[in-house]
């Protein structure tokens, strides 16, 4: 079984799509009796280092702010 993103059109594994979510744009998937997409792993590789780019970026701009916020305080 697979979960499929009509958005993507994707079919994911199930342990790709967590809480049956598409890991590619997050919007929400089918199950399928159909095998997962060639290009699977791939996005879904892809798509966790998005993921990972975007969470490191949130803490730079979370640790300028609060630098940010002591030059003023000082
Ligand atoms: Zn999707």
């Amino acid at each position: 079984m697979t979960y499929y993103c009509s958005n993507c059109v994707v079919n994911w594994w199930p342990y790709q799509a967590t809480g049956g979510c598409c890991p590619l744009c997050g919007g929400g998937t089918s199950r399928r009796q159909e095998p997962a997409s060639d290009d699977a792993d791939e996005l879904h590789r892809a798509a966790r280092a998005e993921a990972e780019r975007r969470e490191n970026y949130a803490h730079f701009e979370t640790y300028y702010a609060e630098r940010e916020q002591d030059r003023r305080a000082a």
